[in-house]
């Protein structure tokens, strides 16, 4: 799960990191107001969406000379000008795909004067099991062309769990970021504070680009991303808290409700499939075919009638879908409940598309059977290759 910039920056003030003052704006009525207590003279106006690359993005009403969804105000009025722009308007930056962010929400801060950009983040990294920090002493909203171009740049290395944190890792970032005199001690300590907020709080990455250095010397968090780690999320209240639904795709929403695991893809092809890697090898079959998935989908080995409804009504709500396939293997679960459940949820929901079963395992007999007598329009397959080249064909002709 991911949080807003401004939930991130009240999360690390808890925790004693430097960032800016800032208030929250929901209605551009409030802007003037809330810019007012915050102390200039320059203000930042920063649009509130779970994306990064705001600054270099672009507004899809974007009118000529307008920038990024990451302004500079140098007074009040002009910080309630820009605030009532991007307000309601939709953002388009490298990580949102090209349909953009709705900006609701706009985080006013009191605005940094800036000596350099420098780049900190941790994450869990896979390779190593372990919390890595990773550093560069380029910073700032180039940081992509960095990692592309001149990887040396960025340095990383990791916290041994068994030991934890010491003063010496925090350090090895302020040398790795050239930092010197008294930013050490205050890099010391915010690496301190960073890696106590990761653990505590379950995160899954945590950063912070640009970390700035200001004209007099101390350090401050300028930007700040968080994401947790979503199977922890029930022993953090507080960041649950958090949860921005309206952030989320609205089809991977109402699966999390339901213990669906699903990921919405671009393709054609609708998948039902139980267990996370049949659900992998049915997504790769339908692209050696010549089609591409509109998602990834794992009912579950315990899939229930009711589940395999909701499946069916996430799935068809796609208006990219232009088939189905459903692919079980029996195991624990029966093929012949797994038929009823079926049927049952395409006569309630309705079927517009093309649908291709394929059976496996327990009862696949009985299973197979219950379709043809159901009288629904449903294509039976035999085995993975067979109904991935049903399904492909009855899309594409
Ligand atoms: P992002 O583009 O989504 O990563 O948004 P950031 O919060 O990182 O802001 C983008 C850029 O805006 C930063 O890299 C800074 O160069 C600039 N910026 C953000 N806050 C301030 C500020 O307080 N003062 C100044 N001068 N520039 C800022
Ligand atoms: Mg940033």
């Amino acid at each position: 799960m991911n949080i807003h910039e401004y939930q991130a920056k009240a999360l690390l003030r808890s925790y004693g990191c430097p960032v800016s003052d800032g208030r929250i704006v929901l209605r551009a009525e409030e802007a003037k107001t809330c810019a007012s207590e915050l102390d200039g003279p320059l203000w930042v106006i920063k649009a509130q969406i779970h994306a990064g690359g705001r600054g270099k993005g672009s507004f899809k009403e974007a009118e000529a000379g307008e920038k990024g969804g990451v302004r500079l105000a140098k007074s009040v009025e002009e910080a309630e000008m820009l605030t009532k722009q991007m307000l309601g308007r939709t953002l388009v930056t490298h990580q949102t795909g090209p349909a953009g962010k709705q900006v609701n929400r706009i985080y006013i801060e009191d605005g940094s004067d800036i000596a350099r950009e420098l780049y900190l983040a941790l994450l869990v990294d896979r390779a190593s099991s372990r919390v890595s920090f990773v550093v560069s002493t380029e910073g700032g909203m180039d940081i992509e062309e960095v990692a592309a171009h001149t990887p040396e740049k960025i340095l990383s290395f990791s916290v041994d769990p068994a030991s934890g944190l010491s003063d010496f890792h925090g350090r090895r970032v302020a040398f790795a970021l050239g930092l010197e005199g008294g930013q050490v001690k205050q890099c010391v300590q915010l690496v301190k504070n960073l890696y106590r907020a990761f653990i505590e709080k379950d995160m899954e990455m945590l950063e912070i680009n640009p970390l700035i250095v200001t004209p007099d010397g101390n350090i401050k968090c300028l930007d700040a991303k968080i994401g947790f780690d979503n199977n922890a999320l029930y022993r953090q209240p507080d960041i649950m808290a958090l949860r921005d639904e309206t952030e989320e795709d609205s089809k991977e929403l109402a699966a999390s409700k339901f213990d669906l695991n699903y990921i919405a893809l671009d393709g054609e092809i609708g998948c039902m499939v139980n267990g996370a890697g049949l659900a992998m090898a049915t997504m790769d079959i339908i692209k050696l075919y010549g089609a591409e998935p509109a998602n990834f989908l794992d009912v579950g080995g315990g899939a229930t009638k009711e589940k395999v409804t909701e499946a069916f009504k996430i799935i068809t709500s796609d208006p990219n879908v232009k088939g189905i396939l459903v692919n079980i293997f029996g195991g624990i679960m029966r093929c012949d409940i797994i038929a009823e459940g079926v049927i049952a949820a395409v006569k309630e929901v309705g079927l517009q598309v093309p649908l291709v079963v394929r059976l496996e395992g327990t009862n696949v007999a009985l299973g197979k059977e219950i379709i043809q007598n159901s009288g629904l329009n449903v294509i039976a397959a035999d085995d993975l290759s067979d109904a991935a080249k049903k399904i492909v064909k009855a899309v594409k002709g």
